[in-house]
Order: C-alpha cells, then sequence, then structure tokens
C-alpha cells in the first residue's frame, strides 16, 4: 500500500501506476481501490460533453487554466471512445496542453475503449477516484457525446457542461445526441463564428419546450424534469441551464462560465438534488460493476465455441435470444 500512501500524497508517478493498476483490473486492484475509496467525495467533478469540432479540448484547456489561477488542483480526463490509443499519447493533440504542460498542479489523462463502453465509464470512474482521492479539487471529464455510453460518462458529473458550436451542418447538435437534458450550463462555442446567436435562440427555444414538466427514467431513477420553479417551492431552487457564449480560442467567455459552474454547485449544495445525484451515481455505478462482473464470470464458463453454437441456433431458429440467454446463465457458478 506504499504506491497507494505515495498517491494520496500527490505523487504522480504513483498516481500514474495506480490508474494503470486499476485499469488493468489486476489483483492489486481491488485493494487499491477499497483504500483509496475511503479518501473520495472532495472533488468537483465537471463534465464536458459535445458534438466533435465543437472546441471542447479548447475549452477545457482554458477552464483548467482558469481554476489553476484560482489556485486549484486541476484533473482532466479525456474520454474518446473512438480512439484506440490510452495513457496520454493522443492528449498533445487533441488539446493544446502547452499552457498546463509541466504544471504540477494538473494532471492529465487520457481514456480510450477497450473494446467495451460500459467498461470505459467504470475505468472513467475509478481514475476520478484517484485523482478526487489525491487531493484534485476540480476534475474535469471531457466526452464526445455522441452516445449513452458518453451521455452516461457526462452524467456522472456534478456538473455538466454541453458545448455547442454554430456551423457545424446542424444549427443545434444536442438533439441527436439526446444531451441537452443532461445540461447543466450551455456553452455556444466559436460565438465569433456566424450562426452563434441562431444557436443560442435554437437552444432558448428548446430548454422552453423542456419547461413542460415530463418524467424521464435514467438508470432506473425516475425524475421529473422541466418542472418550473413555482411547482417545487418558492426559493430559486429549480435550476435552468444558463446559455453562455464563448470564444475559447481566445480565452472569451471563460470566466462567465466558470462562475455558472460555482452557480450550480451552490445550487446543489443547498437543494436535494446533490445528495440524489450522488446516490443515482452510486447505483449507476454499482449496477456497472454487477454487470460486467457476472458477464465476466458467465464468459468464463463458457467456451468460444459454445457461444458459437447458441448463436447458430439462434440464427437457424432453433431457439429464441432469450431461451438461449437462460440456458447459458444456468451455467453460473
Ligand atoms: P473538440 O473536438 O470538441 O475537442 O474541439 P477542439 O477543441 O479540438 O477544437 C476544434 C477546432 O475548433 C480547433 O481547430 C480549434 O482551434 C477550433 N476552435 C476552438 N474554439 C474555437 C473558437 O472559439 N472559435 C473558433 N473560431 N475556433 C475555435
Amino acid at each position: 500500500m506504499e504506491l497507494v500512501n505515495q498517491a494520496l500524497s500527490g505523487n504522480r508517478r504513483a498516481m500514474a501506476r495506480l490508474i494503470s493498476q486499476v485499469e488493468n483490473d489486476n489483483s492489486l486492484a481491488a485493494a487499491t481501490r477499497a483504500t483509496i475509496y475511503a479518501h473520495t467525495g472532495r472533488a468537483r467533478v465537471i463534465g464536458v460533453t459535445g458534438a466533435p469540432g465543437t472546441g471542447k479540448s479548447t475549452l477545457v484547456c482554458e477552464l483548467a487554466k482558469a481554476y489553476r489561477h484560482a489556485g486549484q488542483m486541476v484533473g482532466i480526463i479525456a474520454v474518446d471512445p473512438t480512439s484506440p490509443f490510452t495513457g496520454g499519447a493522443i492528449l498533445g493533440d487533441r488539446i493544446r496542453m502547452r499552457d498546463l504542460a509541466g504544471d504540477p498542479g494538473v494532471f492529465i489523462r487520457s481514456m480510450a475503449t477497450r473494446g467495451n463502453l460500459g467498461g470505459l465509464a467504470r475505468a472513467t470512474a475509478d481514475v476520478t477516484q484517484i485523482l478526487d482521492a489525491a487531493g484534485y479539487d476540480v476534475i474535469l471529464v471531457e466526452t464526445v457525446g455522441a452516445g449513452q455510453s458518453e451521455v452516461d460518462i457526462a452524467r456522472a458529473a456534478d456538473t455538466t457542461l454541453v458545448v455547442e458550436a454554430p456551423g457545424l451542418g446542424d444549427e443545434v447538435q444536442a438533439i441527436k445526441a439526446g444531451i441537452l437534458e443532461i445540461a447543466d450550463v450551455l456553452v455556444v462555442n466559436k460565438a465569433d463564428r456566424d450562426g452563434a446567436a441562431n444557436a443560442v435562440r435554437a437552444l432558448q427555444a428548446m430548454l422552453d419546450l423542456g419547461a413542460t414538466p415530463r418524467t424521464v427514467s435514467h438508470h432506473g431513477v425516475t425524475m421529473t424534469v422541466g418542472v418550473p420553479v413555482s411547482a417545487h417551492s418558492d426559493s430559486a431552487s429549480d435550476w435552468r441551464p444558463p446559455i453562455l457564449q464563448t470564444v475559447a480560442l481566445e480565452g472569451k467567455g471563460i470566466t462567465k462560465v466558470v462562475d455558472a459552474i460555482a452557480r450550480h454547485q451552490a445550487y446543489l449544495a443547498e437543494s436535494d438534488e446533490g445528495e440524489t445525484r450522488r446516490r443515482a451515481r452510486i447505483k449507476a455505478e454499482l449496477e456497472a460493476i454487477l454487470r460486467e462482473t457476472l458477464l465476466r464470470r458467465l464468459m468464463k464458463n463458457l467456451a468460444p465455441a459454445d457461444l458459437a453454437k447458441t448463436v447458430d441456433r439462434i440464427a437457424a431458429r432453433e431457439i429464441d435470444p432469450h431461451t438461449a440467454a437462460k440456458e447459458l446463465l444456468a451455467r453460473l457458478p
């Protein structure tokens, strides 16, 4: 546990080794996770998601600089499910990190898929916990808002930023990925370009539509969204995502984003929502672990040839997939 102690005191090399340990899920990972977990819960986790090219990396870099100026330790986790690389090699390209490189108060890690997106979500949670335990105040988790899994990763944050940009073909990218509903703060980046005002208007209209109360289910948690303030209480306890314009490339508008994040975090602390989110996150994480563990256990007892044979039988309509799954599950020890 020497390594864990070193990581807890902020030793970067020890942190990197711990991250590899949990990523590879080796025999030490369980003990590491258990020790680390007791030291977590202090960091503020900020998810940044949006379509490719909207300027997420540039924005994350600017936010990191702003938090550094305020004396905060900053962790950056860049999740790229489409990339086969991991461990930071691609970050040089993805994020203009020159201003941050070499700053001992910044820890950057990139995560790529290991054949399984659910695993990526869990690995991201593991790395977040290590950074949290090591004393990082703010953890920025950047994901490409392309699918459910990325949305889930972004949702695991305390505050989620959804980034849009004009001129990417569609006026508003969020509709496609369905990520608008997870936004706590909406950022229209590239406000130096034509169409930024249109994008703001379109987002505003979508938020207004969403103001009709509706019930949605996330991870089995039923939530009512879009309820007007007065329906809950007479205080300003209902959060309406602000829409902010930035020119990340020039560092413009960043302070407003930092302020909005701070306001959202104050809101989380004052309302029940902070606790509700925390519990939903824990539940999702627990479910993901159970799912993965059960699947791994099952696969251990299943020869690839058996699986192939079952697929053949299903393809030949000899058996339906549900009955086949039941048969295979019966082999679980
Ligand atoms: P990501 O794919 O969402 O991470 O986007 P990047 O941060 O890599 O940015 C994509 C491209 O947009 C890069 O060439 C950036 O230099 C550029 N970019 C980022 N922010 C702005 C901005 O505010 N205005 C303009 N005009 N370009 C920007």
